[in-house]
């Protein structure tokens, strides 16, 4: 383990990324303070080996925890997520996510911190002009919620130009599955993503579900997506922190994906397999501003840090996501 002198804070680490990051950086020997302000996330879904505390990033108080938990390093997952909320509700982005996290990093160049990992999206990109996509072409995000965190990408550069930090920004793209020993998962009430969906389909949670546009110019004219195991972008985020504090002065911006794209109905068929049923799929038109493809060219991300995934199956993403989803089912009865 590449040592860190403090504790590790991760903002929204009671959600679903930030509580499979707290998993990897504990397993990893890391020392880890949550902070959470519990709108979307739930406090039972913080391992109890990290120390926790309620509050909001833009709480001025969050000086007083980087400080009294020595906080080395900060991952910040808190934000709203929601990309067709951000179309009717822009300013709520702006807010939670741009302006939040400008006074979150603001605590943390007043408290020296020395390292700052972001979640960034590959929404940053908006309709890629080619795929796989590749961290230099061009950003023009189709959506708020690409241009709130395109917008925090900018002002993590600018700071670490001027002040003793160095940043790595992950730019994800489609985050699915559940801790393989079934510690955390997904359990966002309302979302809105093709495999949870599905898996709710399959456990009875929904009868159908929907196919949103069958004329993109893919394979079978539905989209296809990079899905990346939730443990392996974890773990990626723990092999930044690694080369932060090995290499202060340098910054990252790094595409997270396994560099090859499912369609949603290689996604249902996959859910198929794995549940031995057949998921009733309703054909229905394009989602407003969804591209065709987005898939990521990874080559920056596999050379730069040490990150080798492991959980590159389709199959198994599906499979950890219905064990966690059955879990969820008999906690809320
Ligand atoms: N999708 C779908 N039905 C759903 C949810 C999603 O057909 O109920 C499609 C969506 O149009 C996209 C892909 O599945 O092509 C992945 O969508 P998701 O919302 O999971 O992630 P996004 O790529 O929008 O971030």
């Amino acid at each position: 383990m590449t040592a860190l002198n403090g504790k590790v804070m991760v903002t929204g680490g009671a959600g679903y990324i930030g509580s499979h990051a707290v998993l990897a950086l504990l397993d990893a020997g890391y020392q880890v303070v949550v902070i959470d302000n519990l709108v979307t996330g739930f406090d039972w879904a913080v391992d109890g080996r990290a120390a926790f505390v309620r509050i909001a990033v833009e709480d001025p108080g969050v000086r007083d925890v980087i400080r009294q938990h020595d906080v080395k390093a900060i991952m910040h997952f808190a934000g709203s997520v929601v990309v067709p909320e951000s179309v009717s509700d822009p300013l709520k982005y702006y807010r939670n996510n741009t302006a939040a996290t400008r006074t979150l990093i603001e605590s943390a160049v007043a408290e020296g911190v020395p390292h700052f990992i972001f979640s960034s999206t590959a929404a940053t990109y908006g309709t890629p002009e080619r795929v796989p996509i590749s961290e230099n072409d061009p950003k023009v995000p189709i959506n708020p919620y690409g241009m709130s965190k395109l917008m925090t990408e900018f002002m993590l550069r600018d700071v670490s130009a001027a002040h003793p930090m160095n940043h790595c920004c992950l730019r994800y793209f489609n985050v699915a599955g559940a801790d393989p020993e079934g510690r955390s998962g997904q359990s966002t009430i309302g979302a809105t993503h093709l495999i949870k969906i599905a898996v709710e389909a399959a456990t009875g949670k929904r009868d159908s579900v929907g196919v949103f546009g069958t004329d993109f110019e893919t394979r079978d004219g539905t989209g296809v997506r990079d899905y990346v195991h939730v443990s392996d972008l974890a773990e990626a985020h723990v092999a930044a922190l690694k080369l932060l504090i090995d290499q202060p002065g340098e910054s990252h911006v790094l595409n997270c994906g396994y560099g090859r794209g499912f369609s949603v109905l290689e996604v249902l068929d996959a859910v198929d397999r794995v549940t031995n049923r057949t998921i009733e799929r309703k054909l229905q038109g394009r989602r407003p501003g969804d591209p065709g493809e987005l898939v990521a060219d990874n080559s920056a991300i596999l050379k730069t840090i040490d990150w080798t995934p492991k959980r590159d199956d389709l199959e198994g993403i599906v499979r950890d996501a219905l064990t966690w989803e059955r879990k969820l089912a008999e906690r809320q009865g």
